[in-house]
């Protein structure tokens, strides 16, 4: 049996018509950049998140930066970033001479630890990047608190998560000064090549955001700022109107094929229980848990992605692979040990990152997307089952 990481025809399948005719409409338009489409999603997202703006730009990258130029991020200035997460977060930073300071992980969640944030903070720290890894949010309630006191910035990158509510009940992308998605299509909601989103809800940030977009002109080829080309395309945000209707019951998909993944290494003694950080006899796989899966959130979890732990990960995924079944490492070297940041110089001890290193050397991310048939799960399940026998 074939079991893909990620399957793109087969949603496209489920909806072609509908695509298909959103990208006549566009062609017949000829309306390629911005304009009602654009405009159509932006009302759509405020709505969907609840927030007062929601701005579409040409990436999730993108987002993050002109959300940095968006509150001043000057050179030298300190972001505090999560050492493991997509080379972005970070990249961004550095994009803008700016210094990505970074701090380790909690085990469970794969989100920045707040408590290595506050280690962190120097006179020269102006914001901390939460990221909401793999589909649930970053503990917000603590990281805002930090950021209160210390006078902080908090841009949330919810590239994984559009849609999923912290504890709160609150859609991220709301829980800081200004949010960052991405329509990567891998994302849970993808569309048909780059394209990202930022929201606020404070006013003159959605104003100085839209006018970034634009290279900063306002009336056009006035400029009292420097911005750039961050539009996003009319035909992307066609694509994403036909498919934002879709995305709650998407990430539904993907939730029921988590808990099924969950049922199956329980119930089979590969796992005792979600959330475990320590390998043992009865723990041969460490699973993921959805800490706020207790609460009446309606997305609690999107499983962006859906990520196990094991030991002796190039066997195990070798393994996968020579069955069928395609699997990916999120992310295999976290930002303190990449090239491009050995000029920073960090004088970090062995254990400093503990967490996100052995995140980076066990995780393993299982196909998860919602087409996923339960006989592809169980396939899964049986392989690994064999594996470890
Ligand atoms: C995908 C992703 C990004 C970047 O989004 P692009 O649209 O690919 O530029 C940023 N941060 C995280 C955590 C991501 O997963």
């Amino acid at each position: 049996m074939k079991v893909p990481l990620l399957d793109l025809k087969a949603q496209y399948q489920t909806i072609k018509k509908e695509l298909d005719e959103a990208l006549i409409k566009t062609a017949e338009s000829q309306y390629f950049i911005l304009g009602p489409e654009v405009e159509k999603l932006e009302k759509a997202m405020c709505e969907y998140l609840g927030c007062k703006y929601a701005i579409g730009v040409s990436s999730g990258t993108d987002a993050l930066l002109v959300a940095l130029m968006a509150i001043d991020i000057k050179p030298g200035d300190e972001i505090i970033v999560p050492t493991y997460s997509f080379f972005a977060t970070a990249g961004v930073v550095s994009r803008l001479n700016a210094v990505p300071v970074f701090a380790d992980i909690d085990p469970v969640t794969y989100n920045i630890n707040p408590t290595d944030i506050e280690k962190k903070i120097t006179d020269k720290t102006k914001a901390i990047i939460p990221v909401h890894l793999y589909g649930q949010s970053a503990e917000m309630d603590e990281i805002n608190a930090i950021a209160q006191k210390y006078h902080l910035k908090v841009i949330e990158d919810g590239a994984q998560a559009i849609g999923v509510q912290y504890k709160n009940g609150i859609n991220v992308g709301n829980l800081g000064d200004i949010g960052c998605f991405s329509f990567f299509p891998s994302k849970n909601l993808g569309c048909f090549g780059d394209g990202g989103l930022v929201t606020t809800n404070n006013d003159e940030l959605g104003a100085k955001l839209r006018i970034l977009r634009v290279h900063g002109g306002k009336p056009k080829y006035y400029h009292k700022i420097i911005g750039g080309n961050f539009r996003l395309d009319a035909i992307q945000a066609a694509i994403l109107n036909v498919k934002l209707p879709y995305l709650d019951s998407w990430s539904e998909k993907r939730r029921v094929n988590a808990n099924h993944y969950l049922k199956l290494f329980i119930s089979s003694g590969l796992a005792t229980e979600p959330g475990k950080i320590e390998f043992s006899e009865k723990d041969k796989v460490l699973l993921p848990k959805a800490v706020y899966s207790d609460s009446k959130l309606k997305n609690y979890h999107i499983y962006n992605q859906f990520v196990i732990r094991v030991q002796k990960r190039d066997e195990f995924r070798k393994y996968l692979s020579d069955n069928g079944i395609s699997t990916e490492i999120y992310y295999p070297v976290p930002f303190h040990k990449q090239e491009c940041f050995a000029k920073l110089a960090l004088n970090y001890s062995e254990s400093a990152f503990i967490n996100s290193e052995n995140a980076a050397n066990q995780s393993i991310a299982l196909p998860i997307y919602p087409e996923l048939a339960v006989e592809q799960i169980e396939y899964v399940h049986s392989k690994i089952s064999e594996f470890h026998s």
